[in-house]
Protein backbone atom coordinates (compact mmCIF):
# COMPACT_ATOMS: atom_id res chain seq x y z
CA UNK A 1 0.00 0.00 0.00
CA UNK A 2 1.37 3.24 -0.68
CA UNK A 3 2.46 5.49 2.13
CA UNK A 4 -0.06 8.10 3.34
CA UNK A 5 1.72 11.36 3.94
CA UNK A 6 -0.14 13.44 6.81
CA UNK A 7 0.61 16.13 8.27
CA UNK A 8 -1.65 18.25 10.49
CA UNK A 9 -2.82 21.68 10.03
CA UNK A 10 -3.90 23.85 13.12
CA UNK A 11 -7.14 25.40 12.41
CA UNK A 12 -9.02 27.85 14.58
CA UNK A 13 -11.59 24.97 15.61
CA UNK A 14 -10.14 21.42 14.95
CA UNK A 15 -7.13 20.00 14.02
CA UNK A 16 -7.27 18.28 10.68
CA UNK A 17 -4.89 16.20 9.06
CA UNK A 18 -3.77 17.25 5.77
CA UNK A 19 -3.20 14.81 3.37
CA UNK A 20 0.07 16.43 1.20
CA UNK A 21 0.06 13.45 -1.24
CA UNK A 22 -3.11 14.43 -2.73
CA UNK A 23 -2.67 18.53 -2.63
CA UNK A 24 0.66 17.54 -4.43
CA UNK A 25 -0.78 15.98 -6.98
CA UNK A 26 -3.64 18.96 -7.87
CA UNK A 27 -0.57 20.96 -7.40
CA UNK A 28 0.87 19.38 -10.93
CA UNK A 29 -2.50 19.35 -12.61
CA UNK A 30 -2.66 23.11 -11.80
CA UNK A 31 0.84 23.74 -13.27
CA UNK A 32 -0.28 21.79 -16.53
CA UNK A 33 -3.50 24.29 -16.56
CA UNK A 34 -0.96 27.01 -16.41
CA UNK A 35 1.49 25.67 -18.79
CA UNK A 36 -1.76 25.95 -21.13
CA UNK A 37 -2.88 29.57 -19.98
CA UNK A 38 0.45 30.60 -20.61
CA UNK A 39 1.73 29.24 -23.74
CA UNK A 40 0.89 32.07 -26.23
CA UNK A 41 3.69 34.28 -23.90
CA UNK A 42 5.74 30.72 -23.14
CA UNK A 43 5.64 29.06 -26.75
CA UNK A 44 5.90 26.02 -24.78
CA UNK A 45 2.65 23.71 -24.79
CA UNK A 46 4.01 21.02 -22.31
CA UNK A 47 6.85 21.19 -19.89
CA UNK A 48 9.22 18.30 -20.15
CA UNK A 49 8.67 14.72 -18.65
CA UNK A 50 12.04 14.77 -16.16
CA UNK A 51 10.95 18.17 -15.08
CA UNK A 52 7.49 17.22 -14.07
CA UNK A 53 9.10 14.21 -12.22
CA UNK A 54 11.17 16.40 -10.05
CA UNK A 55 8.01 18.55 -9.25
CA UNK A 56 6.08 15.36 -8.12
CA UNK A 57 9.16 14.27 -6.08
CA UNK A 58 10.29 17.36 -4.10
CA UNK A 59 8.08 17.91 -0.90
CA UNK A 60 7.23 21.53 -0.93
CA UNK A 61 5.18 21.52 2.60
CA UNK A 62 8.91 20.31 3.73
CA UNK A 63 10.73 24.28 2.63
CA UNK A 64 7.08 26.27 3.87
CA UNK A 65 7.27 27.66 7.41
CA UNK A 66 5.42 25.09 9.12
CA UNK A 67 2.46 27.19 10.12
CA UNK A 68 1.76 27.34 6.37
CA UNK A 69 2.15 23.77 5.40
CA UNK A 70 -1.26 23.89 4.60
CA UNK A 71 -1.26 26.13 2.06
CA UNK A 72 2.63 24.21 0.56
CA UNK A 73 0.43 22.39 -2.55
CA UNK A 74 -1.27 25.78 -3.64
CA UNK A 75 -0.25 27.06 -7.12
CA UNK A 76 1.27 30.51 -5.89
CA UNK A 77 4.22 32.61 -3.61
CA UNK A 78 4.28 31.87 0.26
CA UNK A 79 5.96 34.26 2.90
CA UNK A 80 9.13 32.35 4.22
CA UNK A 81 10.60 35.51 6.21
CA UNK A 82 12.80 38.33 5.89
CA UNK A 83 10.35 40.13 3.24
CA UNK A 84 11.22 37.02 1.02
CA UNK A 85 9.06 34.40 -0.76
CA UNK A 86 9.22 31.16 -1.75
CA UNK A 87 8.51 31.00 -5.68
CA UNK A 88 5.18 29.65 -7.41
CA UNK A 89 5.43 26.44 -8.02
CA UNK A 90 4.57 27.03 -11.76
CA UNK A 91 7.39 29.47 -11.76
CA UNK A 92 10.05 26.54 -10.21
CA UNK A 93 8.35 24.45 -13.15
CA UNK A 94 9.25 26.71 -15.73
CA UNK A 95 12.39 28.26 -14.60
CA UNK A 96 14.12 24.41 -14.55
CA UNK A 97 12.40 23.77 -17.94
CA UNK A 98 14.32 26.93 -19.77
CA UNK A 99 17.34 25.54 -18.05
CA UNK A 100 17.01 22.29 -20.41
CA UNK A 101 19.23 20.37 -17.52
CA UNK A 102 21.07 17.19 -18.20
CA UNK A 103 22.22 14.69 -15.29
CA UNK A 104 25.73 15.99 -15.66
CA UNK A 105 25.31 19.18 -15.26
CA UNK A 106 26.46 21.90 -12.69
CA UNK A 107 23.95 24.61 -11.91
CA UNK A 108 24.08 27.72 -10.04
CA UNK A 109 21.14 29.29 -8.01
CA UNK A 110 21.59 32.86 -6.98
CA UNK A 111 18.65 33.65 -4.14
CA UNK A 112 18.36 29.90 -2.01
CA UNK A 113 15.19 31.44 -0.20
CA UNK A 114 13.80 28.02 1.17
CA UNK A 115 15.67 25.95 -0.51
CA UNK A 116 13.17 24.34 -2.47
CA UNK A 117 14.06 25.56 -6.03
CA UNK A 118 17.55 24.31 -5.07
CA UNK A 119 15.93 20.62 -4.05
CA UNK A 120 13.85 20.34 -7.54
CA UNK A 121 17.71 20.86 -9.66
CA UNK A 122 19.14 18.74 -7.24
CA UNK A 123 16.93 15.75 -8.13
CA UNK A 124 17.99 16.73 -12.06
CA UNK A 125 21.83 17.41 -11.88
CA UNK A 126 24.85 16.54 -10.48
CA UNK A 127 25.87 19.18 -8.62
CA UNK A 128 23.93 22.56 -7.79
CA UNK A 129 25.79 25.40 -5.78
CA UNK A 130 23.32 28.17 -4.60
CA UNK A 131 23.87 31.59 -2.74
CA UNK A 132 21.78 33.68 -0.55
CA UNK A 133 22.06 36.98 1.25
CA UNK A 134 20.19 36.75 4.47
CA UNK A 135 22.36 34.17 5.98
CA UNK A 136 19.33 33.43 8.40
CA UNK A 137 17.60 31.65 5.63
CA UNK A 138 20.65 30.67 3.81
CA UNK A 139 21.47 28.79 6.84
CA UNK A 140 18.06 27.53 7.56
CA UNK A 141 17.62 26.08 3.69
CA UNK A 142 21.27 24.26 3.91
CA UNK A 143 19.82 22.59 6.83
CA UNK A 144 16.64 21.67 5.55
CA UNK A 145 18.31 20.43 2.47
CA UNK A 146 20.81 18.14 4.23
CA UNK A 147 17.88 16.80 6.36
CA UNK A 148 15.79 16.19 3.17
CA UNK A 149 18.98 14.24 1.81
CA UNK A 150 19.84 16.54 -0.98
CA UNK A 151 23.59 15.96 -0.74
CA UNK A 152 24.69 17.59 -3.92
CA UNK A 153 23.77 21.00 -2.90
CA UNK A 154 26.10 23.48 -1.58
CA UNK A 155 25.53 26.69 -0.44
CA UNK A 156 26.43 29.94 0.46
CA UNK A 157 26.13 32.88 2.22
CA UNK A 158 27.10 36.02 -0.10
CA UNK A 159 26.11 38.35 -2.96
CA UNK A 160 24.96 36.56 -5.80
CA UNK A 161 25.69 39.15 -7.87
CA UNK A 162 29.33 38.14 -8.17
CA UNK A 163 28.24 34.65 -9.10
CA UNK A 164 30.84 31.81 -7.70
CA UNK A 165 33.95 32.08 -9.90
CA UNK A 166 35.56 28.80 -7.82
CA UNK A 167 33.40 26.58 -9.47
CA UNK A 168 32.50 28.43 -12.48
CA UNK A 169 32.24 27.57 -15.39
CA UNK A 170 28.20 26.38 -14.91
CA UNK A 171 26.20 24.84 -17.60
CA UNK A 172 23.11 26.93 -15.99
CA UNK A 173 22.44 29.26 -13.88
CA UNK A 174 18.88 30.44 -12.28
CA UNK A 175 18.65 33.70 -10.77
CA UNK A 176 15.61 33.71 -8.27
CA UNK A 177 15.53 37.76 -7.76
CA UNK A 178 15.27 40.28 -9.74
CA UNK A 179 18.24 42.43 -11.23
CA UNK A 180 17.57 45.84 -13.03
CA UNK A 181 20.26 44.76 -15.34
CA UNK A 182 21.89 41.37 -15.70
CA UNK A 183 24.83 41.15 -13.68
CA UNK A 184 28.07 40.50 -15.77
CA UNK A 185 30.01 37.92 -13.77
CA UNK A 186 26.98 35.67 -14.48
CA UNK A 187 27.08 36.11 -17.98
CA UNK A 188 31.22 35.49 -17.41
CA UNK A 189 30.71 32.51 -15.60
CA UNK A 190 28.35 30.44 -17.76
CA UNK A 191 30.23 27.99 -19.77
CA UNK A 192 29.64 28.21 -23.64
CA UNK A 193 26.21 26.26 -24.89
CA UNK A 194 24.89 27.14 -21.24
CA UNK A 195 21.56 29.05 -20.36
CA UNK A 196 21.00 31.48 -17.93
CA UNK A 197 17.77 32.22 -16.88
CA UNK A 198 16.52 35.50 -14.86
CA UNK A 199 13.64 38.23 -14.17
CA UNK A 200 14.92 41.23 -15.68
CA UNK A 201 13.48 44.59 -14.68
CA UNK A 202 13.62 48.00 -12.55
CA UNK A 203 10.34 47.08 -10.55
CA UNK A 204 7.91 44.10 -9.76
CA UNK A 205 5.33 44.82 -11.85
CA UNK A 206 8.15 45.59 -14.87
CA UNK A 207 10.18 42.22 -14.90
CA UNK A 208 10.43 39.50 -17.67
CA UNK A 209 11.79 36.60 -17.12
CA UNK A 210 14.82 36.01 -20.02
CA UNK A 211 16.23 32.61 -21.04
CA UNK A 212 19.59 33.45 -22.38
CA UNK A 213 22.03 30.92 -24.19
CA UNK A 214 25.70 31.12 -25.20
CA UNK A 215 27.01 29.71 -28.26
CA UNK A 216 29.88 28.26 -28.56
CA UNK A 217 31.56 31.58 -30.06
CA UNK A 218 30.33 32.72 -26.89
CA UNK A 219 27.78 35.05 -28.62
CA UNK A 220 24.71 35.57 -26.23
CA UNK A 221 21.12 34.89 -27.33
CA UNK A 222 18.34 36.57 -25.34
CA UNK A 223 14.60 35.62 -25.09
CA UNK A 224 11.65 37.07 -23.49
CA UNK A 225 9.51 34.29 -21.94
CA UNK A 226 7.35 35.75 -19.38
CA UNK A 227 6.05 38.95 -17.83
CA UNK A 228 6.57 38.03 -13.89
CA UNK A 229 6.81 39.54 -10.23
CA UNK A 230 10.12 38.37 -8.22
CA UNK A 231 11.73 39.97 -5.28
CA UNK A 232 14.43 42.91 -6.12
CA UNK A 233 17.85 40.94 -6.30
CA UNK A 234 19.86 43.07 -3.33
CA UNK A 235 23.35 43.97 -3.01
CA UNK A 236 25.49 43.87 -0.37
CA UNK A 237 26.47 47.04 1.37
N1 LIG B 1 14.68 30.13 -4.96
C1 LIG B 1 13.96 30.50 -3.77
C2 LIG B 1 13.18 31.79 -3.99
C3 LIG B 1 13.62 32.77 -3.01
S1 LIG B 1 13.10 34.45 -3.22
C4 LIG B 1 13.07 29.38 -3.30
O1 LIG B 1 12.95 28.36 -3.98
O2 LIG B 1 12.52 29.48 -2.19
C5 LIG B 1 14.64 35.20 -3.67
C6 LIG B 1 15.77 35.07 -2.68
O3 LIG B 1 16.87 35.79 -3.23
C7 LIG B 1 15.51 35.68 -1.30
O4 LIG B 1 15.73 34.73 -0.32
C8 LIG B 1 16.52 36.82 -1.22
O5 LIG B 1 17.04 37.02 0.08
C9 LIG B 1 17.61 36.34 -2.17
N2 LIG B 1 18.49 37.38 -2.70
C10 LIG B 1 18.18 38.66 -3.04
N3 LIG B 1 19.28 39.31 -3.49
C11 LIG B 1 20.31 38.40 -3.47
C12 LIG B 1 21.69 38.45 -3.81
N4 LIG B 1 22.27 39.59 -4.27
N5 LIG B 1 22.43 37.34 -3.65
C13 LIG B 1 21.89 36.19 -3.17
N6 LIG B 1 20.59 36.08 -2.81
C14 LIG B 1 19.81 37.17 -2.96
Amino acid sequence: MAMLMVGMCLGAHAVQPVDFKALHRRMLDEIADTVQRTQAYTGRQRFSPRVLEAMARVPRHEFVPVELRGLAYENRPLPIGHGQTISQPYIVALMTELADLQPDDVVLEIGTGSGYQAAVLATLVKRVYSIEIIPELGRRAETDLHRLGYANVQVRIGDGYHGWPEFAPFDAILVTAAPEKIPPPLLEQLRPGGRLVVPVGPARDAQSLQLLRKNAAGELDVEDVLPVGFVPLTREQ
